[in-house]
């Protein structure tokens, strides 16, 4: 079965599609792979933070061994690049200590982790002029650091690794220290070494992918209601109060649309739960049509009762739009023989329009929409009050 079978019960959504056509090769469709890049390295900025600083202080530590152990004059130039590696990974950490840098945080681990990679081959290299017995393996961890700790993509981390192992070979046949079968059984070792790391880093990458896929999905399917795909109250509640804010820097009112289908008890009763679905997926693609700009919103507030929010309107334009809804249900002419009010299928929508100020004030806009459609149900329904 596939891994991903539940899906089939999701509606569309960029994430679900994603997850079915699988992205093996480590790249989602455009738009996707653009947002996977912004999390990742969002999630990242602080771990890479970390990972600088206790890179900066191994790094100090095997300064030491090599102050301690190398007693040839050599030991200084290995300080020197030691040091000015250190002084150049320093001056990382200072640009990457505020956020508003976290554009560099890509480019910077790359950087530092190439500087060090060559730093590193530069280092084994000189010691082996005196001690052939040097660690090399030390180059290594740079490449593991690549794989597993910088948050690096796979195709990151496995250039730069490559280009430290390339580093190594040269810096070693140019110093000639090693014998070329020693060279080789060390560049092999490095392959090997780089091989297990890359193929951790695949499935490290491709479980992040889909984690960044599943989760976003999730926060997909916790706003909006299974039936009609509109958003659901919560998504609703939240939503507002960013809405409301922003209506009240630009100056602009909202009006909300209460809409409560008529007699749709007797609708259930005479036709069945399954139809009285139907009717709701139905309404619900009408209100989703009423609020296609980018800032309207429609809700599904539970059973047979709906809401449009609608941006930057005033309350002719808002009833306007309510009796258009009416009409486009009308035009729908879904029989409802048990119905008081007409032939077909109606609704009520009680409207409150205002310019937002101060805070708070959702209550106030939905208990005077409630008031609305409740004069309107009183009226004799399938009508408007504003
Ligand atoms: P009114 O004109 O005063 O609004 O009357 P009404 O019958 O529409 O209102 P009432 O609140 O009495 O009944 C709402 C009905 O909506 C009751 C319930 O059976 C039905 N309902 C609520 N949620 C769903 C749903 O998800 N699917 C279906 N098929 N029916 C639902
Ligand atoms: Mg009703
Ligand atoms: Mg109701």
């Amino acid at each position: 079965m596939h891994p991903h079978a539940w899906l089939d019960d999701v509606r569309s959504s960029p994430y679900a599609d994603q997850l079915a056509a699988g992205f093996r090769l480590l790249r989602f469709s455009r738009p996707l792979e653009r947002e996977y890049r912004d999390y990742l390295r969002e999630d990242t900025f602080g771990l890479k933070r970390v990972v600088l600083a206790v890179g900066m202080l191994v790094w100090l530590a095997f300064a030491a061994f090599d102050f301690v152990l190398i007693k040839a004059p050599e030991v200084w130039w290995i300080l020197a690049v030691r040091f000015a590696v250190l002084l150049l990974l320093g001056l990382f950490g200072a640009l990457l200590i505020q956020r508003k840098n976290i554009h560099l945080l890509q480019p910077l681990s790359l950087a530092s982790l190439l500087v060090l990679g060559a730093a590193a081959a530069l280092v084994v290299g000189i010691a082996h002029r005196v001690d052939p017995s040097y660690p090399y393996e030390g180059l290594l961890l740079i490449c593991m650091a690549a794989y597993f700790l910088v948050g690096l993509r796979l195709i990151q981390a496995l250039s730069c690794s490559l280009l430290v192992l390339l580093a190594y070979v040269g810096v070693e046949s140019w110093v000639g220290s090693v014998p070329l079968p020693r060279l080789i059984n060390n560049t092999l070792f490095l392959l090997f070494g780089n091989l297990m790391g890359a193929v951790g880093c695949y499935l490290l990458e491709f479980k992040s992918r889909e984690h960044f896929l599943i989760s976003r999905l999730m926060r997909v399917l916790a706003d909006h209601d299974s039936l009609t795909g509109l958003h659901n109250r919560r998504s609703f509640n939240r939503q507002f109060e960013r809405l409301w804010r922003q209506a009240q820097r630009e100056h602009c009112s909202l009006a909300l649309l209460l809409c409560d289908v008529d007699h749709f008890k007797a609708y259930n009763d005479q036709y069945g739960h399954q139809a009285g679905d139907n009717v709701l997926q139905r309404i619900g693609s009408l209100l989703q049509d009423a609020a296609r700009r980018p800032l309207d919103m429609a809700v599904r507030l539970g059973g047979e009762e709906f809401a449009v929010l609608l941006y930057n309107i005033d309350e002719t334009q808002a009833r306007n739009h309510a009796e258009a809804l009416l009409q486009a249900l009308q035009a729908l002419n879904i029989e409802h023989v048990g119905s008081d009010t007409a032939s077909m299928l109606t609704m009520s929508i009680g409207i409150s329009c205002v310019q937002p100020s101060g805070t708070g004030a959702l209550a106030q806009l939905y208990e005077h929409a409630d008031r609305a459609l409740y004069e309107a149900k009183a009226f004799g329904r399938n009508q408007v009050v504003a």
